[in-house]
């Protein structure tokens, strides 16, 4: 009798070959048929293009519309403008701008910060930004990344900075603000460094800890609790043990700047990007032009700081007055750094702006003068290229990431339907039809 149990496992492994036969079969590709397609790299609107998308990659780009064979699947997206995934430099995705926020400080804890994070995340993926940089949280940001490639979260690809780097007192120092005898001395490990021997540290802790990218806050800055928004925060030898340390690591840097002198000493050390730039002196663009380093504007938080300014309560005084004055200044030395011909890179800051109105920046820049072609540009080919992923994000091109955006008009023609994302594929997946 025993050979009889046998059977059912013979049976089984059967029905197994079976399924997975079939399922090799039809293993399907997406077609999806475009109206117009941006290419990024010539910066021109391509009609009638089929991508044809084969797992998480981009495998062909047919010209016309093409269907493929029967086992394919189609999506229909004659009637739109399809576009690379918008990338953003400079998010902060576990928190956002509210009167509640600097109280939350003390009353919240890491898991509370991880849940909410996920909502965020969730809204940027939803406005069209499949990857952001993550420049600067608790911690909760690297965490929130893992979570989102494992497939656990709905969010966008995440390049996290984990926890910003500053100097006692300065911008990211998290004790600011709080009474005397709570403040304590927080260190490298928390990300304020005095010297370039904690410098070092604090960038090799970085590391450990699992971030991509090093942010460091060489000015003061407008939502911190304290007076100056201006100052410069690091020596010249702290910023250059910052930069050559994350080099060694294979980590590019951004620097958080609002004053000239601070932006000037990140600038000659080395730093990427400078992010916000608001008060950039001329020379200082012509150094930015000379070293190739690129402006994240970040109009977005100027607008949205200036605006909470206006609401009585919303923020403690002391940043109020900062984020009166600093605001609208940002908006009018972009256009002036554009027009000069520093490179310009796209990031909005959002966490101080909404997040999930990530595109309204493209709006805002070209308010300030830049073409609507140049400021996508921006948000592909060169942030792509600031992430170091040139060759697999940014581009509607064969080999690269399925992460493909629509919208319903041609943006040369209505900048505002960047803010209105109809269609959003990430990795292949799509998440909104
Ligand atoms: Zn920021």
């Amino acid at each position: 009798m025993k050979p009889r149990n046998h059977q059912p496992i013979q049976l089984l492994f059967s029905f197994l070959f079976f399924f997975c036969s079939v399922f090799l079969a039809t293993a399907q590709d997406l077609y999806l048929q475009c109206g117009e397609i941006f290419d990024a790299g010539s910066g021109k609107f391509l009609q009638e293009r089929t991508l044809v998308v084969s797992g998480n990659k981009i495998t062909k780009v047919l010209s016309g519309f093409s269907a493929g064979s029967a086992k394919d699947s189609v999506i229909d997206l004659r009637q739109k403008t399809v576009l690379p995934g918008f990338i953003d430099l400079h998010v902060h995705i576990e928190s956002e701008s509210s009167p509640s926020r600097y109280l939350e400080r003390f009353t919240q804890n890491d898991v509370d910060v991880a849940f909410e994070s996920t909502i965020y995340a969730k809204r940027t993926l939803m406005a069209g930004f499949t990857t952001v940089r993550d420049l600067g949280g608790s911690g909760v940001n690297i965490a929130l990344r893992k979570a989102v490639d494992k497939g656990l979260v709905v969010g966008p690809r995440i390049f996290t900075a984990g926890k910003a780097i500053a100097t006692t007192g300065g911008h990211a120092d998290p004790t600011n603000g709080v009474r005397w005898d709570a403040m304590g001395d927080p260190g490298p490990k928390e990300g304020v460094v005095n010297s370039p021997e904690d410098a070092k540290k604090a960038v090799r802790q970085r590391y450990k800890d699992g971030a991509d990218v090093i942010k460091v806050t060489a000015t003061g800055g407008v939502m911190s609790v304290a007076k100056n928004g201006q100052n410069p925060q690091f020596t010249t030898e702290e910023l250059k043990a910052i930069v050559a340390t994350a080099k060694d690591y294979g980590m590019l840097t951004a620097a958080h700047a609002h004053g000239d002198e601070g932006m000037r000493r990140a600038i000659l050390a080395g730093i990427n990007t400078i992010e916000h730039g608001t008060l950039m002196e001329e020379p200082t663009m012509d150094l930015m032009i000379e070293h190739n380093t690129f402006l994240v504007p970040t109009i977005s938080a100027g607008k949205a700081a200036a605006a909470m300014a206006d609401i009585p309560g919303f923020l403690p005084s002391v940043v109020a007055q900062k984020a009166r004055e600093i605001g609208p200044i940002s908006e009018r030395n972009f256009k002036k750094a554009y027009e000069k011909g520093v490179p310009i890179a796209f990031g909005t800051d959002a966490g101080v702006s909404p997040h999930g109105e990530n595109g309204r920046e493209f709006t805002f820049m070209h308010e300030a003068g830049m073409p609507v072609v140049a400021a996508l540009q921006s948000a592909m080919t060169t942030n792509a290229k600031l992430l170091g992923m040139e060759n697999a994000l940014g581009a509607l091109r064969e080999g690269y990431f399925a992460d493909i955006v629509a919208v319903d008009e041609n943006p040369v023609k209505n900048v505002r339907t960047l803010e209105k994302v109809t269609f959003v594929m990430k990795n292949g997946t799509v998440y909104k039809n």
